[in-house]
């Protein structure tokens, strides 16, 4: 580590630059920067991120002690430059202290303003700045702030507000007045006092009058604040790795509290919200930074044109807007030119949209802080496509700059913001399925269906989903359960629908039988509205307006420049030929995973399929199957045609047949009549399919080897419609997949039943249609010996989903009863079901991949659990060489972008 631990800045010199973010941060390493670029700055100095880790090392005493010298000799290269003394009475000098991460993280840590003032140079600056009301303003946010941060004033019960905030407002209120303004100098006065009274009452500490005392206090609470609570869990969101720390900028005060020629404002060079290249942003006349954010007093606009836009929203005139909200291009024409020449620099040469915080004092203006901006999917997209056209930056950037998880934005209606700001959260949940959608509460399929028919938007609320609700899942606008993972049933389909869907939202509690739905004491009934947020797992009440989702020019752009950078393609998983129609216009290149299963959920299908099931004779199943024979052909009639010249990866029946079999008496009668036996027939065929553990049992492969028949039905109804496809003159393409595979003989016996019932169609047909037999690779042992598997496999296929949950030994439809718990004691980083565990699985695919290329060569791999959409585990497919991934159609465009960046990345 380098003995250097300060670097200054000021008078457009620096020992730092914008290159230099790993030590600096980002705020401390662009406060260089923009010293040397001319941007009139504030002198200071930086405290390296190095240091952070020290302090969380060595403890406070020792940084204290190694850091003496150099902040000692810092501060006076700051008293140099402002020509002002720390602690001096005569001639003050101020500085704020900001804590400043590698990459950005708005509000998460502390920042201290107007640091060095005590009750004689309070009286000092008064006389100097010939501002009382000014000086006891800033002194009383001073001990405001210090107290809150460096002496833990918090308030003491959760339901109680800021303690200082109470303060101040019986203060007001004994006098009648709203604004913070209007307080006297006097009333001033004895805030600071009650303040330091409500300190040593509540905390026992007096607060610090020496300035090098307070400025000790305030860099050790700001490196100490990367250690809170929320700024632990933006981390955990973002990804951002606690070795990184926070440096901390100490820099010379500059006041936008001296009166009505001074302001303080928040501007960004483009819309964060659209990405529209407008500058815009917000400022306040005679306020200090946190005023502008806080929302006591209502901000204005900078520019005239945001000026207008807003009145026209709040419904004001133009003649109170005018005499009381004036644009800073009205109010300050000349500072707004200098404002508006230098925001514009500083994207020009940070190539990149800028969040910027500026200080006018006394008609000069002042920049705080450049940033790239936080911004919406949306404006992602359009501000890399803009700066690419308007030669700012070049294709890779324009790659790189944008976040593939943000893509999600701008494939799912969203909550309006507004109406999502008034609206109460019930309960959260995993957010399974992003989108937003809002509806009335119904509590099975059927009624799903039927109320959507009839007209109304619903959501459908289960403990949990069973292949089953898939037409009510389909008919809803969104689905909550209690039960369940980021990889159950509902969450899985729910994806592949693009339908919103929170799973595991263990606080509701469903009563089938009253039809009513209770969250934390609150009981909802059948038709009452809820609203969910699939993108944060959050649970309304109530109705929540949506907008639909755009896709726009630039997001067609951007995907076009993904397939000129990237190696790895895209398929998708898509059950029916809708799916794949939307897969298709994302630009998913094939289907990688088509569930048969789910096809067999519609009325006389099911009816067909249960009969198979039940027979206890091969006679009775193959009538069975007779009749589901025609329907499949159907359904890959459809996709094939739709999927026309792409291949088609049609995986063989694979869950526990018990799943598709009546639970309840009536459907128990209805079947027996069908059937023409008896109940206690259907009664015991069904307690003799029920498995203790079915996610290891009858299912997969062990099906089609146990009732050689499904798959020989199955094959023929592919490859008909294949051939009824290619006699129309189509190019159909199918793959034929062999799921749950962990021995090569399950395999073989499999791919004999397909290749003889194919040979025997083709003959009786006259047409011959190419294709190919491959297997999931899911089970671990499948993995391990891959190069066995690979001599009857001509491809493999990740299952990733089973293959996690056969690695861990984790219940994929029960992860929901630990995770939250795993994940909270830090056992667990991720929910390994939604990103791919590189170390341990990861390592079987990699094991897996070159075995299995050992056997033969140019074996196409691809993977197809959920997995194939995150854009983490995407890279990883890329660096071990598979060809493909494959994931839900709307998260095509996700893992194209993800796909693209691994190879830049490279
Ligand atoms: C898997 O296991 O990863 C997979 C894709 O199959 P399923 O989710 O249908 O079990
Ligand atoms: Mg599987």
């Amino acid at each position: 580590m380098s003995e250097k631990r300060v670097y200054t800045f000021g008078n457009g010199k620096a020992e730092g630059r914008s290159g230099m973010r790993n030590l600096l941060g980002g705020k401390g390493a662009n406060l260089a920067e923009m010293n040397l670029i001319g941007v009139p700055v504030p002198p200071g100095f930086t405290i390296t991120t190095d240091v952070c880790n020290e302090f969380f090392e060595k403890g406070k005493e020792k940084v204290v002690e190694l850091l003496t010298r150099e902040v000692t000799d810092s501060v006076r290269h700051i008293e140099t430059l402002m020509n002002a003394k720390f602690g001096d009475p005569s001639n003050p000098l101020l500085v704020s202290v900001r804590s400043g991460a590698r990459a950005s993280m708005p509000g998460m840590m502390d920042t201290i303003l107007n640091l060095g003032l005590n009750d004689v140079v309070v009286e000092g600056l008064a006389v100097k700045t010939g501002n009382e009301r000014f000086a006891y303003d800033s002194y009383r946010r001073f001990v405001q702030m210090y107290g809150d941060v460096v002496l833990g004033m918090k308030p003491i019960n959760k339901e109680d507000i800021d303690p200082f905030e109470a303060i101040i407002q019986d203060v007001k209120s004994r006098r009648g007045i709203k604004l913070d303004n209007d307080l006297t100098v006097d009333e001033l006065k004895q805030l600071v006092i009650l303040f330091k009274k409500a300190i040593r009452e509540q905390t026992g500490k007096e607060f610090p009058t020496d300035p090098m005392e307070q400025l000790w206090g305030a860099i050790c609470a700001v490196f100490d604040s990367w250690m809170n609570e929320r700024a632990i869990l933006y981390r955990k969101m973002e990804g951002i790795p606690q070795e990184w720390g926070t440096a901390v900028s100490v820099m010379a005060m500059v006041f936008g509290n001296m009166g009505n020629t001074s302001a303080t404002g928040v501007c960004f060079s483009r819309d964060a919200a659209n990405g529209e290249n407008i500058f815009n942003g917000e400022y306040l006349i005679n306020a200090q930074g946190e005023d502008v954010v806080a929302g006591i007093r209502t901000p204005q606009q900078i520019t005239k044109s945001g000026s207008l836009r807003w009145a026209k929203q709040q419904g004001i005139d133009e003649e109170t807007r005018k005499s009381k909200f004036p644009s800073m291009e009205e109010s300050m024409p000349e500072i707004y030119a200098e404002l508006n020449s230098i925001q514009d620099k500083l994207e020009k040469h940070y190539h990149d949209m800028q969040d910027m915080e500026f200080t006018v004092q006394e008609g000069k203006l002042w920049f705080l802080q450049t940033r790239n901006g936080k911004r919406t999917g949306t404006a992602m997209v359009k501000i890399a496509m803009d700066l690419l056209a308007e030669g700012e930056i070049d294709e890779k950037t324009a790659l790189l700059r944008c976040e593939p998880n943000k893509l999600d934005e701008l494939l799912h209606p969203v909550f309006d913001k507004e109406a999502l700001a008034r609206a109460r959260v019930l309960t959260r949940g995993l957010p399974a399925s992003p989108g937003a959608a809002c509806g009335q509460i119904v509590f099975f399929a059927d009624d799903a269906s039927k109320w959507h028919e009839d007209g109304h938007d619903v959501i459908m609320v289960r403990i949990e989903t069973s292949p089953e609700d898939l037409a009510g899942m389909s008919a809803a606008e969104g689905i909550l359960t209690a039960r369940g993972g980021m990889t159950s049933h509902a969450a899985v389909v729910a994806r592949g629908m693009g339908k919103c869907c929170i799973s595991g939202a263990g606080a509701i509690m469903v009563d089938y039988k009253k039809r009513t739905l209770e969250i934390d004491g609150v009981v909802l009934h059948e038709g009452d509205y809820i609203s969910i947020n699939g993108s944060t797992g959050e649970v309304y009440l109530g109705e929540i307006t949506t907008k639909p989702a755009e896709v726009t020019g630039d997001f067609a752009n951007l995907m076009k420049l993904c397939d000129k950078y990237t190696k790895l393609v895209v398929r998708t998983n898509a059950d029916t030929p809708h799916d794949a129609e939307v897969a298709s216009t994302f630009g998913a290149v094939g289907i990688g995973l088509c569930r048969t299963e789910h096809m067999f959920f519609e009325n006389e299908k099911i009816k067909a399929m249960r009969e198979m099931i039940l027979s206890d004779t091969l006679k009775g199943r193959e009538k069975a199957l007779e009749k589901l024979l025609p329907y499949q052909k159907q359904d890959f009639y459809g996709i094939l045609k739709c999927m026309d010249g792409k291949p088609v990866n049609i995986r063989l029946l694979d869950p526990p047949l018990h799943e598709f079999i009546p639970g309840d008496l009536e459907g128990q009668e209805a079947m027996a009549k069908e059937m023409g036996v008896s109940v206690q027939f259907i009664q015991a065929r069904v307690n003799a399919l029920s498995e203790t553990n079915p996610m290891l049992g009858l299912r997969g492969c062990r099906l089609g080897n146990t009732f050689p028949e499904i798959t020989a039905m199955q094959t023929r109804a592919i490859l008909g419609a294949a051939i009824q496809l290619k006699k129309e003159g189509y190019h159909p393409m199918p793959e034929i997949m062999v799921p749950l595979v962990g021995i090569v003989n399950e395999l073989d016996v499999q791919e004999r039943i397909i290749r003889k019932t194919a040979h025997k169609l083709f003959k009786d047909e006259g047409v011959e249609i190419p294709f190919k037999v491959g297997t999931m690779i899911e089970v671990p042992r499948a993995a391990l010996t891959a190069d066995l598997i690979a001599n009857k496999a001509e491809y493999f296929s990740f299952g990733t989903n089973d293959l996690t949950q056969m690695t861990f030994g984790y219940s994929r439809d029960d992860i929901a009863s630990f995770l939250p718990s795993y994940l909270e004691k830090k056992i667990l980083d991720v929910d390994p079901f939604r990103v791919l565990d590189q170390d341990g699985v990861g390592q079987l695919i990699e094991l897996a991949v070159a075995k299995g290329r050992a056997t033969r060569k140019d074996l196409k791999c691809g993977i197809c659990g959920e997995h194939g959409g995150e854009p983490s585990s995407v890279k990883f497919c890329h660096k071990v060489g598979l060809n493909y991934v494959s994931c839900s159609p709307f998260r095509v465009p996700i893992a194209r972008l993800a796909a693209a960046q691994a190879n830049l990345e490279e």
